[in-house]
């Protein structure tokens, strides 16, 4: 039985705004509207409360005010869950924006990061010591949301997903105590959060495990653009291509207009595209040889390869895509890209709705694929890549639009999918969609959601049934 606000009273959150260190912002505040936004504006959530967390005291306060009083929590980590899960009509939000600290430790190659950092913050301050753990492919995004549901960036062929490099988790369980996951200390819970989601529990810390990049922290990356017309042609290449090049080369493939911005040419702006955005973290000295067949293949419109500091690469895409737009996405995972797959890319890249709409295909292979499906809750384990639809403007009147738009491709992709999608690029798509996301890992899933938080308190996010609730 959950409460809201308006039956719950004043009085409570006024006992509660007293017992934190942080602020609580309450409807009626001059704060709570850019408090309860989020990175994707078709979100609109009113919350109950937002506890801006100074401490995880702070978040141990929170939890035992909501399960004390029956009150809905949402957990907000980057605010960029596309789905919006990090706010939620008439819950108290735990908001860990305020908890952004980073301690690196360069000789045991580790990262400790809070969990309200971005991947801003992290790359920030791995990146000055030549080091980096993987992420994703955007510096705005959260550490915590995008750890939890697997992490899925340019590092991946190379080192593993993110959570193949998290060492340890802190984390506040759904009766206020607090507890560190890692391989010797709550293994089972461990095993669930690397993938699992926000379902066990509010994580206030994140240790990760750090890897030398490039030539201290520089990397050879950028986009390497070709017209819209040759997509077929630039997809079968690039199907064959990734899977033998080495691993410190990666490169995801999209279809995009070209920004209407520098450092494109002005004659390119607006023009439908297919684009591979690559990231080499080797040696630059082998730069030359690895990065061979990228340069020399076909009639590229723009090559922006560069060496850039890996930050640099990390925040290319920040400012095309800030706060505040209309998103609406739909995503699967495919074991191969097939000339039936490609047919309908070709037909709906045509179609880009608007000049921010975009289709992703990040590789998941390499390291990421010798990784046993069962040994985190990441189920997607064989090979391929994840996909992403992405309907995006500034518009809102544009929300059907683009929302169809998506919709409508992923329909007539979906029979070439592996059959379910990566977590973390979900909308609000229902039970069966969230079990296929984890595949054999569903069960177990839901064991140890019955041993950690059996009343399903945590239940803002892509929701895990306990098992035999
Ligand atoms: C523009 C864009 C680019 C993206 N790029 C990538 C990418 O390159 N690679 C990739 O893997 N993913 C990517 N994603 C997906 C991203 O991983 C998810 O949107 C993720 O949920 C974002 O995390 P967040 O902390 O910002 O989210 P929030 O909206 O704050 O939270 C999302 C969910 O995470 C859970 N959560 C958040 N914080 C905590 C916490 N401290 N403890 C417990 N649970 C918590 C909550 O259950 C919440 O429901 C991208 C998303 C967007 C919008």
């Amino acid at each position: 039985m959950t409460t809201t606000s308006a039956d719950l009273g004043t009085q409570k959150y006024e006992q509660l705004a007293a017992a934190l260190r942080g602020d609580l912002i309450q409807p009626g505040d001059p704060g709570y509207d850019g408090a309860r936004a989020v990175y994707n504006a078709m979100i609109d959530k009113h919350p109950a409360a937002i506890a801006r967390c100074r401490d995880t005291a702070d978040v141990i306060t929170c939890v035992n005010f909501a399960r004390d009083n029956g009150v809905e929590i949402a957990v907000r980590g980057g605010g960029h869950n596309a789905a919006g899960l990090g706010v939620w009509d008439g819950a108290l939000v735990i908001d860990m924006s305020l908890l952004r600290s980073t301690t690196v430790n360069p000789e045991e190659h580790t990262v400790r990061a809070d969990a309200g950092c971005t991947w801003g913050d992290v790359d920030h301050a791995t990146v000055a010591f030549g080091m980096a753990t993987p992420s994703g492919f955007l510096a705005s995004t959260g550490v915590a949301g995008l750890t939890l549901g697997g992490g899925i960036g340019y590092l991946a062929r190379r080192f593993g997903l993110t959570v193949d490099n998290l060492l340890a988790a802190d984390v506040v369980l759904a009766d206020g105590t607090l507890v560190t996951a890692s391989e010797n200390s709550h293994p089972d819970l461990f095993w669930a959060l690397r993938g699992g989601g926000g379902n066990f529990g509010v994580v206030t810390s994140f240790t990760f495990r750090c890897h030398d990049i490039g030539e201290h922290g520089t990397v050879i990356g950028g986009p390497v653009l070709y017209d819209m017309a040759d997509t077929a042609e630039v997809m079968r290449w690039y199907r064959e291509l990734v899977p033998a090049l080495p691993e410190e080369l990666s490169g995801w493939i999209a279809l995009l207009t070209i920004p209407p911005a520098p450092p494109f040419p002005e004659a390119l702006w607006g023009r439908k595209a297919c684009g591979i955005v690559w990231c080499y973290t080797g040696p630059h000295d082998q730069a030359d040889q690895v990065l061979e067949p990228v340069r020399s293949y076909g009639s590229p419109l723009v090559v922006g390869l560069q060496p850039m500091p890996y930050t640099a690469l990390q925040s290319a895409f920040d400012a095309l895509y800030p706060a505040g737009l209309q998103w609406y996405w739909r995503a699967d995972f495919f074991r191969e890209i097939s000339d039936q797959a490609i047919d309908v890319h070709v037909k709906y890249g045509q179609r880009l709705p608007t000049g921010h709409s975009t289709m992703h295909l990040y590789p998941i292979d390499g390291a990421a694929s010798r990784v046993p499906e069962d040994a985190t809750a990441f189920a997607y384990r064989d090979g391929g890549w994840a996909g992403v639809i992405v309907g995006v403007d500034p518009d809102p009147a544009n929300a059907d639009l683009i929302s169809q738009w998506a919709r409508d491709y992923w329909e007539e992709l979906h029979p070439t999918s592996a059959g379910g999608a990566y977590v973390n690029f979900l909308m609000d798509e229902g039970g069966d969609r969230v079990r296929a996301a984890y595949r054999g890992n569903y069960e177990r899933l839901a064991q140890v959601k019955r041993r950690y938080d059996p009343a399903n308190f945590f239940h803002v996010n892509q929701n895990i049934k306990p098992a035999g609730g």
